[in-house]
């Protein structure tokens, strides 16, 4: 039978920024000048890259088996001071999601115990009966809010004695939400040593290199009409857009010449954002061949945002392709 010790060394490797992760720094006495310099660390720097070019991608990326809960550990305080470093608000959403992501993926099949542990290291306050748990609804209501689906609308749920009960699954989902708020944002910890300031350089160069991609894939010579830089913006700072605001953008890029995974990975950054139905949408829209709809509707919709002139947000890029071929 594994020691209480090699038990809490594990599930610090799978939940780093619990109790147990905590345990681990103070054990080991971690600081930054290990982070950046002890040899035994270097696998958590290299850890910290991948799980940073993970997040930049769009992909998860849990770990290596090989790594000791103090390799494990250091991997994610890495990424963490490289995200506060760099001090991009949409990179801190990308590393919260990433976060998100592979903690639903570890945490699914967790110990119940476990699990009420983590909601209190999270700050959720919840209960458990038997095979539910009882989300407090002022702690259920902004984190649910973000998940897509009607199941999650407190019309739907089960609400009794102030609790939102859920199985461990839905709980493990409303975890996730707490997860990716506890790591989205990271304090500039100021000048790092050079290995994490290289590091650090590394992954904004790759943020970078990720927006250049995205505007090459734009297709629309002269640059996006200004309703669509409206709708890119506000998207990737994570605001949720209405189900208008997203049918204009994901069909003026579909029509511009964004593939279906571009588009659907441009709206991970959403709060709400939900792989199932964000792909469906997607696949709807591009499979029916739908364009935004035009300037005169969006203007009543209130989407508009200049007066181009023009009849349709498609026309934006073919004007100024005109004025330049004069
Ligand atoms: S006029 Fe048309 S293209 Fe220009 S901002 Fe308004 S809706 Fe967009």
């Amino acid at each position: 039978m594994a020691s209480p010790w090699a038990r809490r060394g594990g599930l610090a490797w799978k939940y780093p920024f619990s109790r147990w992760g905590r345990e681990v720094v103070e054990a080991a006495g971690l600081e930054i000048s290990d982070l950046a310099y002890d040899p035994l660390l270097e696998p958590a720097r290299r850890g910290a890259r991948r799980r940073l070019a993970a997040a930049v991608g769009g992909r998860v990326y849990l770990g290596e088996g090989s790594w000791t809960p103090e390799v494990a550990v250091a991997s994610y305080l890495t990424a963490r001071l490289i995200v506060g470093r760099i001090s991009d608000p949409y990179l801190g959403r990308l590393f919260g999601e990433h976060e998100g992501k592979r903690f639903y993926a570890l945490a699914s099949d967790e110990d119940p115990d476990v699990l009420s542990s983590l909601a209190d290291d999270l700050e959720v306050d919840s209960e458990r009966d038997g095979l539910l748990w009882g989300v407090a609804l002022a702690d259920y209501l902004p984190l649910a809010r973000r998940i897509s689906g009607s199941r999650w609308r407190l019309v739907n749920a089960d609400v009794r004695r102030g609790r939102v009960w859920v199985r461990r699954r839905g709980f493990v989902r409303i975890l996730q939400e707490a997860v990716r708020d506890r790591t989205s944002e990271a304090p500039d910890p100021g000048p790092l040593p050079p290995p994490l300031d290289e590091a650090a350089a590394d992954v904004a160069a790759m943020l970078r290199e990720r927006s250049a991609r995205a505007r090459r894939k734009s297709g629309a010579p002269g640059g996006f009409p200004p309703c669509v830089v409206d709708l890119l913006d506000r998207v990737r700072r994570g605001e949720n857009l209405s189900h208008l605001e997203r049918f204009t953008l994901a069909a003026y890029l579909l029509r511009v010449g964004w593939s279906e995974g571009e588009v659907i990975d441009l709206f991970r950054a959403s709060p709400d954002f939900n792989e199932r139905v964000a792909s469906y949408q997607v696949r709807h829209i591009a499979s029916k061949g739908y364009s935004p709809p035009g300037c005169e509707r969006l203007r009543e919709w209130g989407i508009c945002r200049a007066d181009c002139g023009l009849r349709s947000p498609l026309q934006f890029g073919r004007r100024a392709r005109k004025v330049e071929g004069r």
